[in-house]
């Protein structure tokens, strides 16, 4: 169908009107790709997008990774989980990566997306081309399952669509790896986050989600179409950990700096 309707109305590029696709080949080589990813945690430059190491110490280890290997050397075995390191590190997300920065036509076509289907068939678009990029860098996410960042029932009933789902749906073929949007729930929706501090994006989310059990024993990549403060991946990767995941990776279309 959509073939036919582009043979007879061939698309024109929603940002410079070029004729053939809804977002051109070099609109899209025009937006600026993330050079250097960026800890969950800190926002400060990490390689390949890794929390830095320091982050997972809690207060009694100092802020000296140092204290605790010495820590971890006389260790018994009760005190370890099964990585071997200590329960009482702190659990975060080991790893984001991000393809595009949000700024310019990567926020057009995100924030519009939601509002038409012409600018939906451009995330598609931008999405395809995120991912594969992500790919192209290297990044793998073997064993691991996609779970987008759910929309709470209610906004998606309004919506339509989780823009995060159709994300996952394109990084999850990519990497041959399988989505479950099952394993992920949100119970409170979000207010608009823009015009919130740091700290206010933080309350916003607490308590937003719950994790089914299932999440047990699984690696969980978990996707979205932006991150901020990183308040969103963080919250949702608490509940999984909760839950007994046993890594949480993420990825973000795009990254505002
Ligand atoms: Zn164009
Ligand atoms: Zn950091």
């Amino acid at each position: 169908m959509e073939k036919i309707i582009n043979a007879i109305f061939p698309p024109r590029c929603v940002f410079c009107g070029a004729l053939g696709d809804v977002f051109c080949e070099n609109c899209i080589s025009n937006c600026s790709l993330m050079q250097e990813q960026r800890c969950l945690i800190c926002d400060r430059p990490s390689d390949n997008g890794y929390t830095h190491q320091n982050h997972f110490l809690t207060p009694q280890f100092g802020n000296n990774p140092g204290n605790y290997e010495n820590k971890l050397k006389d260790a018994s075995t009760s005190e370890k989980d099964t990585f071997g390191t200590l329960n009482s590190r702190l659990t975060y997300p080991t790893q984001i990566v991000c393809p595009f920065i949000y700024e310019k036509n990567v926020r057009e076509c995100i924030r519009l997306s939601k509002y038409s289907s012409r600018l939906f068939s451009c995330l598609k678009r931008l999405s395809f081309e995120g991912v594969n990029i992500v790919y192209e860098w290297g990044y793998s996410f073997n064993d691991f399952v996609v779970v987008p960042i759910p929309v709470s029932k209610k906004k998606e009933n309004l919506r339509g669509f989780n823009q995060a789902d159709i994300i996952a749906k394109i990084f999850a073929k990519r990497f041959n790896i399988l989505v479950d949007t099952s394993i992920l729930n949100r119970i409170k929706d979000k207010h608009a986050q823009h015009s919130l501090s740091r700290e206010e994006r933080f309350q916003n989310v607490k308590d937003a989600f719950v994790a089914d059990r299932k999440v047990e024993g699984k690696r969980v990549v978990l996707v979205d179409d932006i991150c901020t403060t990183g308040a969103t991946f963080l919250e949702a990767s608490k509940v999984l950990f909760e839950n007994g995941a046993l890594d949480v990776k993420c990825f973000a279309l795009s990254k505002k700096l």
